[in-house]
């Protein structure tokens, strides 16, 4: 579904690469965590799939259609295949919840159509019909900023969802969240990702909850790949070797 092919970034005015020589494949269907360091690139490699980063080197395929260099329509297109879920949410805090969610049909929508607020009825079914999913019913009406973390984060899925993507891509999306709050919104991330049959990559810190719902781990460190497996195989040396801190000091004696 999709594949990277000796993927490398580099930002300008740094020394390194954030991300270096990346192959991988993706089929839907796999529930796939990053993991690593902070530094280690995670959030580099998420914004490449969907298209927030271009790779400097390489090539990403959609279906085994380049998308690196997609404008307009295209990209247009290929960012409706890919709901996106953030940290911080990225909601607008004094709108409703489904205001909030039915921005997440724009890319469906003409720009003047988004100017005027006004959606057809499907889509405002389509809206309700997501948010009655992440169990928000209660709270169409309901200004964002006067949610919890988790609720918030559950309009953010439902955002991302309301576009049908294929794909589901989060940037630590429940780094920001109590470990109770984090499980429980791991428990409906899985239970849509099995339900719609997407692939799912998201990066997370909790290494806990990666080898809960992960059907496949992948480790970065300074922008490599060092682990790609079941997460059962995550153990005690793949952790230490993707955790472990490079001294910062040498010390003479
Ligand atoms: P992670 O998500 O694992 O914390 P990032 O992808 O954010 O890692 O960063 C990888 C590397 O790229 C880091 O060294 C970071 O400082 C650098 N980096 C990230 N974004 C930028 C940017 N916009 N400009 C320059 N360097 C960046």
């Amino acid at each position: 579904m999709i594949d990277m092919k000796n993927m490398a970034v580099h930002y300008s005015g740094t020394e390194l690469e954030a991300l270096s020589n990346i192959n991988l494949s993706f089929k839907q269907g796999e529930f796939i965590c990053i993991l690593g360091k902070s530094g280690a690139g995670k959030s580099t490699f998420i914004r490449c799939l969907n298209g927030l980063q271009k790779p400097t080197k390489g090539e990403i395929h959609l279906d085994s259609h380049p998308i690196t260099n997609l404008k307009g329509e295209a990209l247009r297109k290929t960012r409706r295949e890919m709901g996106m879920i953030f940290q911080h949410f990225n909601l607008i805090p004094r709108l409703s919840v489904l205001q909030n969610v039915l921005t997440g049909t724009f890319g469906y929508r003409s720009s003047f159509k988004n100017m005027i607020g006004w959606f057809k009825a499907d889509e405002l079914d389509q809206a309700k019909r997501v948010i009655a999913d992440m169990g928000l019913s209660q709270m169409v009406d309901r200004k964002v900023e006067n949610l919890s973390g988790g609720q918030k984060q559950r309009v953010g899925i439902a955002r991302a969802l309301v576009q049908k993507p294929r794909v589901l891509l989060g940037d630590e999306p429940v780094s920001s969240l109590d470990p109770g709050t984090a499980n429980h919104i791991f428990v409906l991330l899985k239970e849509i990702h099995e339900r719609l049959g997407l692939l799912t990559v998201i990066n997370v810190h909790d290494v806990e909850l990666a080898k809960r719902y992960a059907t496949r781990i992948i480790a970065l460190k300074n922008g490599e790949i060092i682990f790609d497996d079941k997460p059962e195989n995550f153990t005690g040396e793949a952790y230490h070797n993707t955790y472990e801190s490079k001294p910062q000091h040498s010390f003479s004696t």
